[in-house]
């Protein structure tokens, strides 16, 4: 049996690109950005007018002067007005283009109109107040998202920007998530007394979807030829296979023997941790990779979080990735040589202090579980005793804040 380590470590050496395509912008949230995107010209484009009120010349009002003739009233997207006298102003709009022939805007809150002319308060003003300056925050060509970027609202909103209405984004693996199990019956069929929904499948699949990923489903019977045949054609038409169940010692766990005869190299069997043990992972000539979970739904999760998700962001060259950690709540005694992936419940305290508390459950079965709970704490296999105030990494699988 190998380590949770060298799993990972194995699992992270087949990453491979699935390549790129084009698509639209408003299609593109959660996917990986392949390009950089550039600047079509300076942010902001021009002197952009921040505060409704009246353009001037600074000069004038340092001069001393205080009313202001007002030339004409110039809405955003108009083409600038001009004042021809430090004496004039031109009342102006928010998201104005500021006019060449003044520097400075006062807003409404601080003048009074009549007859035409506007008279400023008593106030202090300062030279280019109310306007943000063309190039101020970007010049033309400079990169303003990063190939590598996950597609963010903010993404979108700098495409949408720049008027780049096509991105070009990472491919995802085709992937295609198959269970196994005679006991277990389909979502709207109604089980018999020792019989289970399959639940794996739309879990797995719901997890992905979050990286815009949209499997394929499969179900196939505890039988060793109908299980050849059907992985034999899943190999030819998706680059990934998820399996759970039927990877343990049962009888009927026919899933080793059956990818064996199908010539996918077993990369490795069973890891040293809890839940998730019997996991099994293997590739074929043609690349093609099978991540076999075993059917515990509490495993299948762990698996999926703590292997196939790191793969994917490795496969993808998602920048952005972080190691998560978090502050153990109370003493934990784990004795078995393993790592142990305990379910926790994360707070924050006053301090800003990330706490993790356990709540474990009743072990990998316990699915109802993962609804109290948002992240595994991978608790290392050297040490049984986990001392409340010491800090392990986590695997999030819902938002922790
Ligand atoms: P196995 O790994 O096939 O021995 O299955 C271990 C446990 O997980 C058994 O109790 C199965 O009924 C359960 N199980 C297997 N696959 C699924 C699934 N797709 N959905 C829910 N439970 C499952
Ligand atoms: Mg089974």
């Amino acid at each position: 049996m190998i380590t949770v380590h060298e799993a990972e470590t194995i699992i992270l050496d087949q990453y491979v690109g699935f390549g790129t395509e084009y698509v639209h912008f408003e299609a593109a949230m959660g996917r990986v950005l392949a390009e950089d995107i550039l600047c079509d010209r300076e942010l902001p484009p021009y002197d952009r007018v921040t505060m409704d009120g009246i353009a001037l010349k600074f000069d004038g009002f340092n001069h001393g002067l205080r009313n202001f003739a007002i030339r004409g009233s110039q809405a955003a997207g108009d083409l600038p007005l001009e004042i021809f006298d430090e004496g004039q102003c031109i009342e102006i709009m928010t998201g104005a283009a500021l006019p060449a022939s003044t520097d400075t805007v006062i807003r409404y809150e601080d003048i009074k109109i009549e007859n035409g002319v506007a008279a400023i308060d008593d106030i202090n003003v300062k030279k280019g107040q109310n306007v943000h300056y063309k190039g101020r925050d970007r010049k033309q060509n400079d990169i303003v998202a990063k190939a590598g970027n996950l597609i963010d609202s903010s993404v979108i909103s700098i495409a949408a920007t720049v008027g780049k209405a096509q991105l070009l984004v990472k491919k995802n693996p085709k992937v295609i998530i198959v269970s196994t199990g005679d006991e277990l019956v389909d979502v709207n069929e109604q089980p018999t007394a020792y019989q289970v929904r399959r639940s794996n499948s739309y879990t797995i699949k719901a997890a992905l979807e979050q990286f815009q990923i949209h499997p394929d489903l499969l179900h196939m019977p505890d039988d060793q030829q109908i299980i050849e045949t059907k992985l034999a054609s899943c190999l030819e038409t998706h680059d990934v296979i998820i399996l759970s169940g039927g990877v343990s010692m049962g009888k009927y766990d026919y899933l080793p023997a059956a990818l064996k005869k199908l010539e996918v190299t077993e990369l490795f069997h069973k890891v040293k941790q809890r839940p998730g043990k019997p996991f099994w992972f293997g590739k074929n000539e043609a690349g093609k990779l099978i991540f076999a979970f075993p059917g515990n739904p509490v495993s299948a999760f762990l698996c999926l979080h703590r292997y196939f998700v790191p793969w994917l962001e490795l496969s993808l060259g998602l920048l952005t990735s972080k190691k998560v950690f978090a502050i153990l709540g109370e003493d934990v005694q784990f004795t078995a040589p393993l790592t142990y992936f305990m379910q926790v419940k994360t707070e924050t305290n006053e301090a800003g202090h990330l706490i993790a508390y356990p709540a474990q459950g009743n072990g990998s079965g316990d699915l109802a579980n993962l609804l109290d709970t948002n992240a595994f704490m991978e608790l290392p296999a050297e040490s049984t005793n986990f001392i409340k105030g010491t800090v392990y990494r986590i695997w999030p699988y819902k938002r922790i804040l």
